[in-house]
């Protein structure tokens, strides 16, 4: 009975050692190698499921099939999505339902033919066969739903806080199975008389070899397929980056967040300003509020990066972007307009508002050190608003007014702010 034990446990590890070294190599050879093993074993699965029980104990009999190679199937799916995207993940769930639609139907023709004795001798197995009927396009079916569930339950559990990666594998999994083998026993049960408690151990079974496999595969993730592009930049470090299982919605969305700042300051960038900009007047008009956009231009940028050098003038936008994105409210944004040109929009700031903030901030900026040279940092600020209700000709205009006014400030000496309301139009 020990033997049974080991050789069960040796399955499973030489199952999940080869697939996933097989995932492994995808980033040499594609997932290809992966998703064809996974269907290819498919049809072992159906075999032992149908053919081959081992006994555990008194009463305690399941198939190698069912336990190890379905379960880790599912496990398998599961994987591709964590590591993948969703629509990878529909690859092996799509492909295996139609190969075993497929097979079905192929079957069902097969099984027209008379059998003529089988070269050597040997009478015709027609067992397997008869398996492969009805039954089988059920079990696919299930696991078709099996395989969309385990993503959808595994979601959901990402949003546990501090529920380790193997864990939510498991959980995933177990649950999965519980709702298979309720589903597949319960047809057996009705078409074939097999009684429930005949599910119990094969439940059993899969419940533990979900948890192994979910331990390798955490193992694995953990030390032999960290997403490492996800450890670059600045971002937060987050639960999910060191447990390192973003999915691809959540890698989708952390490097969306990253391609919105400019690598220098961190401020939102142009793209973002084009299309927030609009959205902000757009909005406040609405709502008939007023709205303000400053923006700002360091004085003489120019002969800070010739005298001390570019990382000097990098610093000099740094510490300067930090001042503005400090002192904005949380309904204010900060971008980055392009070269030494930042620019905050104030939404519901009145135009004498906007003038004394924008005042605030350049004084501040003038009490900026950078580093230990004696640079002192002034910019020159163009601040353009429109008024509660008021029409306008859109945000073209308001950015041409504030930087007339930018211009303004320039002409009349830097280190100042001047600043105009838009007409009514
Ligand atoms: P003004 O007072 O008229 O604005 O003089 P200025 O020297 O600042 O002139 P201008 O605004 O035209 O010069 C902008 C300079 O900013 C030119 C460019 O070399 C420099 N610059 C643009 N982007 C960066 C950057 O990311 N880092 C650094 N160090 N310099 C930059
Ligand atoms: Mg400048």
């Amino acid at each position: 009975m020990g033997k049974a034990y080991a050789l069960l446990l040796l399955e499973l590890v030489v199952y999940a050692a080869g697939m996933l070294l097989l995932f492994r190599a995808r980033a040499r050879f594609g997932l290809g190698l992966f998703f064809t093993a996974l269907g290819s074993l498919h049809f072992l699965e159906t075999y032992l499921a149908a053919n081959l029980y081992v006994q555990l104990a008194d009463g305690f009999v399941l198939s190698p099939g069912s336990v190890i190679l379905f379960s880790g199937k599912l496990l398998f799916v599961l994987l591709v999505y964590v590591r993948e995207d969703a629509q990878v993940a529909h690859q092996p769930i799509y492909g295996l339902l139609a190969g075993n639609l497929l097979t079905a139907l192929l079957v069902l023709l097969v099984a027209q033919h008379v059998p003529a004795p089988i070269p050597g001798g040997a009478p015709a197995d027609q067992r397997l066969l008869d398996q492969m009927g009805l039954l089988m396009i059920w079990g696919s079916v299930l696991l078709f739903i099996d395989c969309l569930l385990v993503i959808v339950v595994y979601e959901a559990l990402v949003r546990v806080p501090r529920l380790p990666l193997e864990l939510r594998l498991w959980i995933a999994a177990a649950s999965v199975l519980v709702f298979d083998q309720a589903g597949f026993f319960a047809a057996l049960h009705v078409f074939y008389g097999v009684p429930i408690e005949a599910g119990y151990a094969g439940l059993a079974g899969k419940v533990v070899a979900s948890a192994l496999y979910a331990f390798m595969i955490g193992v694995y993730l953990r030390r032999f397929d960290t997403p490492a592009d996800l450890h670059e930049g600045h971002r937060e470090p987050s639960l999910g980056v060191l447990f390192g299982t973003l999915t691809y919605r959540q890698r989708y969305e952390a490097l969306r967040q990253a391609t919105r700042r400019d690598a220098v300051t961190r401020l939102l960038n142009r793209g973002e300003f084009d299309t927030l900009s609009r959205e902000l007047l757009e909005h406040a008009t609405r709502q008939r509020q007023p709205l303000s956009l400053m923006l700002f231009d360091i004085d003489r940028f120019k002969s800070i990066n010739d005298l001390h050098g570019h990382q000097t003038g990098d610093r000099v936008l740094r510490d300067v972007a930090a001042v503005l994105g400090e002192s904005v409210r949380t309904t204010d944004h900060a971008f980055r307009f392009g070269g030494d040109e930042l620019a905050v929009i104030l939404p519901g700031v009145s135009h004498d508002g906007a003038l004394a903030f924008a005042e605030r901030l350049r004084r501040e900026v003038r009490t900026l050190t950078i580093g230990d040279t004696d640079v002192v940092v002034t910019v020159s600020i163009g601040v353009a608003s429109v008024r509660a209700g008021q029409s306008h000709g859109g945000i073209a205009e308001l950015v041409r007014v504030a930087d007339a006014m930018l211009y303004q400030s320039k002409a009349d000496g830097r280190d100042r702010v001047s600043g105009e309301v838009l007409r009514d139009v």
